[in-house]
């Protein structure tokens, strides 16, 4: 099994030359940020990830984490400590706000560390992206007094924070919540009821654990919009602060699932002593579900992240097998010596899918992370809109995207392992399985898919969908008069204008009111924007690459443009292929015989 080697000059020339970098370093408060000293931060990191959190990826597998008789999650051996050297780091508060305790870095740069760490333990990295998720949503809702009191914690990663939405009959419709609570006379709650599925919901790393709920309050509204959102510590704070009784919350039991063994996956009682959780309400009440999205936004993002990091590490290992795997002669060739597999074309065009989408993938996530941070930091309320405009349209292909080819990235991965994949010993097996969850959790792909196309088609009457393709296009005349990017170039043409068609007809049968045609083709058009999405940013980055920028070598370079030409001329061209599904109408899922 290959190690995890992070890929510093991959990310450092995405970060400059495709996510614009050198404009986030403008923001205000960003000004000491410039690409050495992010390079210097992000190889340090690379260091401590692969050295540390990367070598115990395979135990969490084996190990898992478990529920002992006592009632208390223990994490696999290594986890505890690893963890404490996580928090001493300060890797995980870097792009958190400094007057919390937090780096200041650009969110831009966090994605990249947090990048890391899925890619070097994905199962683990779970819980930081989680409590990041916590202080943001505290940071924007909760009262000063509770920031106050829970937010420094977070962010040094003293204590965790997790998201407790879903319930047996509460999954992608979360307006079926049914956890209660109850107002006390000092303003604080008392929440009743059971959640599944909660990532990281008990663990021994952490002295204290914050979760934010979902619940109704008696009398409020059905659906998502009676629900209110509640800020329950594992264990209640003292009047110094510090973590005191244990509230009536506890873990039920631990799901047994197909990956990411080593993250606690817990089905979570409230209230079960009879006393009732003690919480306190983050914003108002009824105010959950808007609230709560904050945290699930930022979470899609992270869980997007999950499709380039598994991706990422699939391709290490399937790189690293196929040079050592020696079976076959070259075909065509004069030699009757067997060759390591990496030599057949067959095999090298795996690895070549493999690395340009996830190259086509880091690049959507870093230009969406850079908007985050313009959205926080930009001067011009101009540039806020825009900002909010684009992640509100990038989240859900970011996320859904990214994850399903992260899936068949790492199946590829097993591939070109052969038989050797299908056996655990090699691990390129844990990769494919834990990859499948991301497809799945913080809104499955097919609800990103129905947001997409109910929402975000609409924006601004869509114009937010038409500043992206005018945008995409003006690409095209970068790559003009170069020999080498032309098919690039022509195959980009077509698949921007099969996008902008397959836009229009969505627009139409939403205006028309024909929604059940236009959900019907809402996952491949998701699908096909991606890949659209894709092709524009790996154009770029030949476009970057071809002009020989300093601090790059010049095999690097190269790799860069022949990668993205095989996107651009190979895969990209069956974003096109996904027209007729989109187009395609409900009629025939309407005659199918379910
Ligand atoms: C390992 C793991 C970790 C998780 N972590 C957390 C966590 O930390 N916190 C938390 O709150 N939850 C968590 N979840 C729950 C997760 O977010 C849900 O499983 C997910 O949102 C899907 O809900 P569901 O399982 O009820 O599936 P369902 O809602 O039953 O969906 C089943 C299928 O039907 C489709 N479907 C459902 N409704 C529609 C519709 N209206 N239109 C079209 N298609 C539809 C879905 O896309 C899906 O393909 C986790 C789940 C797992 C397995």
């Amino acid at each position: 099994m290959s190690g995890y080697q992070p890929q510093i000059d991959d990310v450092m020339f995405t970060l400059s030359h495709v996510a614009g970098l050198d404009e986030v370093a403008k923001l205000n408060g960003y000004q000491d940020v410039d690409p050495d000293t992010v390079r210097a931060i992000l190889e340090e990191a690379g260091r401590f990830f692969a050295e540390v959190m990367a070598p115990l990826n395979r135990i969490g597998d084996q190990q898992g984490s478990v529920l002992t008789e006592d009632g208390i999650v223990r994490t696999p051996d290594g986890f505890k400590e690893a963890y404490r050297k996580y928090i001493e780091s300060g890797w995980g508060a870097a792009h958190m706000p400094e007057q919390w305790g937090g780096g200041g870095m650009p969110y831009v740069v966090g994605v990249v560390i947090e990048e890391m760490f899925k890619t070097a333990n994905m199962a683990f990295s779970l819980a930081p992206m989680l409590t990041h998720g916590a202080v943001e949503a505290l940071e924007r809702h909760g009262s000063d007094e509770m920031k106050a009191a829970y937010i420094e914690k977070l962010v040094s990663g003293e204590w965790t924070g997790t998201m407790n939405l879903t319930e047996p009959e509460a999954g992608s419709d979360l307006g079926a919540v049914r956890t209660r609570a109850e107002r006390q006379a000092d303003g604080s709650y008392r929440l009743f009821g059971t959640k599944i599925f909660i990532t990281w919901g008990d663990q021994d790393l952490t002295e204290n654990i914050i979760h934010l709920v979902l619940a109704r309050t008696p009398g409020s509204a059905p659906g998502t919009r009676g629900i209110s959102m509640f800020l329950v510590p594992k264990f209640i704070l003292d009047e110094n602060g510090e973590p005191g009784e244990r509230n009536d919350l506890k873990v039920v039991s631990l799901e047994h699932k197909l990956g990411i063994h080593a993250s606690p996956t817990c089905v979570m009682s409230y209230g079960d002593e009879g006393k009732g959780a003690v919480g306190y309400l983050v914003g108002d009440e009824q105010e959950g579900m808007r609230n709560m999205f904050t945290m699930m936004n930022m979470a899609r993002v992270g869980v997007g992240m999950e499709g380039v990091a598994i991706g990422e590490r699939a391709f290490q290992q399937a790189l690293h097998h196929a040079r050592e795997r020696v079976q076959g002669r070259f075909i065509g060739g004069e030699s009757k010596v067997s060759v390591p597999i990496v030599e057949h074309p067959d095999v090298r065009r795996m690895l070549l899918t493999m690395k340009a989408y996830v190259e086509a993938m880091r690049s959507l996530l870093y230009v969406t992370a850079g908007e985050g941070d313009h959205l926080e930091h930009a001067d011009s309320e101009e540039r806020r809109k825009l900002a909010s405009d684009r992640l509100a349209l990038l989240t859900p292909i970011v996320k859904a995207w990214c994850t399903d080819v992260g899936v068949e990235i790492a199946s590829l991965g097993v591939q070109v392992h052969g038989g050797m994949g299908y056996i655990e010993e090699t691990g390129a097996a844990q990769f494919l399985r834990d990859s499948r969850i991301a497809p799945i959790y913080e809104g499955t792909n097919g609800i990103q898919a129905i947001d997409l196309v109910l929402r975000k088609i609409p924006l601004d009457n869509g114009a937010v969908v038409a500043g992206v393709i005018g945008e995409m296009t003006a690409e095209l005349a970068t790559m003009e008069g170069n020999d080498q990017l032309a098919r690039f170039r022509e195959e980009l043409a077509v698949a921007i204008q099969g996008l902008a068609e397959t836009s229009r007809w969505l627009g139409e049968k939403l205006a028309s009111g024909d929604l059940q045609a236009a959900l019907a083709g809402a996952s491949p058009y998701l699908r096909q924007f991606g890949t659209v999405l894709g092709g524009w940013l790996m154009a770029r980055t030949a476009v970057a690459a071809l002009g020989g920028p300093p601090g790059f070598d010049s095999s690097f370079l190269a790799d860069k443009v022949t990668t993205a030409c095989f996107y651009g001329e190979q895969l990209l061209p069956m974003a096109n292929g996904l027209a007729p599904a989109v187009k395609g109408g409900a009629s025939l899922l309407e005659s199918a015989p379910f």
